[in-house]
């Protein structure tokens, strides 16, 4: 019989859901690469450049599959007083194996250190280190601190390289291991348990699955749901949750007439059951105000942890790009978009593009969410110079989601405003299904970092998604004219065939 051993992110999964535990130890699946600028793959550069706070550290190189040879190197390296860090130090203790990012020699004994790519310590972190801590101290280590390096909001990149020293925080989490060191043991014996249970057990999902993780395995899970599962009900407490549960009820069209929702979830039940559309009668009134002649605005922006510029933070929020679609009284239109160069901060160059492109008109213009208001307060505030032009074009917006969220309800919708689940719903023929490179709004941030960071250096390939980019950002601005022409029709006819055909993207 195999005997199954816990390691960090399996403790972690199984503290989560045991059921994640043993799928992940029982049924591990093949996973592709992550892409360049995953979390991942952002989580271990700053691992290792957090290395360079350590002069005189050494890898212990050993792959996780041979783990017993990684520990006796460990070992070995713990030996030599020359040596002042180990990094990937390995240690085992009853069937459970950690990794530690950062083991720092003391004058009389050892800190631990977790490297983290956030921004702050969070609770779960310290679920992970204080089982690294019990492994360590089981291993007969002395320790004598436990701290957590993470980003430094409070860095901005200067002239030159990053100061990796003041790109990094440095706290003690000592006292708050400390609450949880019991709490290590008492899980560890049925986390064991997990591991040998010779088949799946059974969890129910719910909250816990999106917490602190969301779980790899939701669709799996969930695959026995009803289409109009009540965990799809946006709002749904717990204790309505719960309720319904006890009311033998799973799907959203089977909740009684007379169970108490709110009037959104009315309507979305309503709908659900009756496979019709809710429009709500003062529609036009809402409607009032968003032309035509009308402009459709949409932004794109980066957050790179590790800054790019100079004069720039990590995580910083940084728009690089935008599109504009305009439409005439006549419902002819137009389009144009801006793109920033990758190897210079793309800000002010963004600002001045957009100021330029709206400044010889003065009619609505429509977003979708308040976040396009919210990018050019942050550039007002950022350029100046720029500020009254900036908040000129504040005073045009028109957000169009609060329409759709407030007088609009289509069962095709299943359950979502965001612009992607309403424009196919609304507009028949309207998709996102043929842009393969970039189809939503982290990919694309993903690949201008990427692009701006040269992890993608290849010409072609950069052209390729600078064209994948601009295709993307032009189909989120389309969306946002096939909605409003939309809903512009409801307005004057609720006919049978509700969706509007859509032939221009
Ligand atoms: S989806 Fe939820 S219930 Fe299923 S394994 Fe993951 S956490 Fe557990």
């Amino acid at each position: 019989m195999v005997n199954h051993h816990l390691t960090k992110s399996r403790y972690m999964a199984g503290i989560q859901c045991l059921r994640r535990l043993w799928i992940l130890v029982h049924e591990p699946r093949d996973y592709d690469e992550p892409p360049a600028c995953s979390p991942l793959n952002v989580g271990q550069e700053i691992g290792q450049r957090a290395h360079l706070l350590f002069p005189g550290g050494v890898l212990v190189v050993e792959e996780p599959w041979l783990h017993a040879a990684a520990v006796a190197r460990t070992a070995a390296l713990m030996r030599d007083p020359n040596v002042r860090a180990v990094f990937e130090a390995a240690f085992a203790v009853g069937n459970v194996r950690v990794r530690v990012d950062v083991l720092e020699r003391r004058l009389s004994g050892w800190g631990l250190l977790e490297v983290k790519s956030s921004t702050r310590v969070k609770d779960h972190y310290l679920d992970d280190l204080a089982l690294q801590v019990h492994v360590i101290t089981g291993a007969g280590v002395p320790l004598q601190a436990v701290e957590m390096l993470h980003v430094n909001t409070g860095y901005m990149r200067g002239p030159g390289e990053i100061d990796w020293p003041a790109f990094f925080a440095r706290v003690d989490v000592a006292d708050d291991i400390a609450s949880r060191r019991n709490e290590v043991s008492e899980r560890l014996p049925a986390l064991h348990d997990c591991l040998e249970m010779g088949s799946l057990p059974h969890a129910e999902p719910g909250r816990h699955c999106g917490n602190p993780y969301d779980c790899e395995f939701w669709d799996q899970c969930t695959a026995d749901k009803p289409t109009d599962w009540i965990s799809y009900l946006p709002r749904l407490t717990a204790a309505r949750a719960s309720d319904l549960k006890a009311l033998g009820i799973m799907a959203i069209s089977a909740i009684p007439m007379d169970f108490p929702l709110t009037s959104k979830q009315t309507v979305i039940r309503d709908a659900t059951l009756s496979g019709q559309p809710f429009i709500a009668p003062d529609l036009p009134r809402l409607l009032h105000g968003f032309g035509p002649p009308a402009c459709y605005l949409d932004f794109e922006a980066m957050m790179p942890p590790i800054p790019l510029y100079d004069g720039t933070k990590p995580y910083q929020i940084l728009p690089f790009q935008w599109s504009l679609h305009v439409m005439t009284s006549d419902g002819s239109l137009t389009h144009q978009g801006f793109l920033a160069r990758a190897d210079e901060d793309p800000r002010r160059t963004f600002a001045e593009t957009l100021i330029s492109a709206l400044a010889d008109s003065d009619v609505p213009i429509i977003v979708y969410s308040s976040y396009e208001q919210t990018r050019l307060k942050e550039l007002a505030g950022q350029f100046p110079d720029l500020g009254p032009a900036l908040r000129a074009i504040i005073d045009r917006l028109v957000d169009l989601l609060p329409v759709v969220r407030g007088a609009v309800y289509f069962p095709e919708f299943a359950f979502s405003n965001s612009i992607k689940s309403v424009a196919p719903a609304l507009c028949r023929g309207f998709s996102y299904d043929d842009l393969e490179d970039i189809a939503d709004g982290s990919a694309a941030a993903g690949a201008f970092a990427q692009i701006a960071s040269g992890r993608i250096s290849d010409p072609s390939e950069v052209v390729r998604l600078r064209s994948a980019l601009l295709a993307y950002c032009e189909r989120d601005t389309m969306a946002m004219v096939v909605v409003h022409r939309a809903l512009m029709r409801l307005t004057r006819d609720v006919s049978p065939d509700r969706q509007i055909e859509c032939d221009r993207f």
